[in-house]
């Protein structure tokens, strides 16, 4: 056989394995998602880009968003979820070690700032007084950026979380 030949069959056969690969990894994808990405030591870069995006279209509204957590290690998320179990508090996640989207850097949450500096939780706080809470301007601001809401899980909500998988 001749080589241009070989080669062009060696790229074929690498173009079929590939399409077929990407089809399992979608089959697979809602169980395998987080499973199948590296560990990395900090947040996504562009999961960064857009939590910086989120915070600039938020104060073009009067809206102060602090990010309060970003990327977490397994061993933090592990810590996180004895709290309310084995050590006292509350329960605040249903994740364990690499569970959290936190974990593999494509998740942060968030809190609103108040003029005099102090962090807020209020869902209802309408702070730029323009009839929306400010923290649903947020939200919608996030899913616009292809952030999903941890408010709107079925079941326990997590409503400063956001996470997105980057394409
Ligand atoms: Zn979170």
């Amino acid at each position: 056989m001749r080589l241009p030949v070989k080669i062009a069959l060696l790229l074929m056969l690498f173009f079929s394995a590939d399409l077929c690969y990407s089809y399992v990894q979608k089959e697979l994808r809602p169980q395998t998602v987080l499973k199948e990405r590296d560990v990395p030591a900090a947040l996504h870069p562009l999961v960064k880009q857009n939590a910086e995006i989120l915070q600039t279209a938020a104060a073009k509204k009067g809206i102060t968003v602090v990010i309060t957590e970003g990327f977490r290690s397994i061993e933090e998320q592990n810590e996180l979820y004895r709290q309310g179990r084995s050590k006292k508090g509350n329960i605040v996640t249903y994740a364990k070690g690499g569970e959290s989207y936190h974990n593999y850097g494509l998740a942060i949450d968030f809190a609103l700032q108040k003029k005099d500096g102090s962090l807020l939780w209020d869902m209802t706080c309408d702070g730029n007084h323009n009839g929306t809470p400010d923290w649903l301007e947020v939200v919608t601001i996030a899913k616009k950026l292809g952030f999903q809401w941890g408010g709107d899980w079925r079941g326990f909500k997590d409503y400063p979380h956001l996470q997105m998988i980057p394409s």
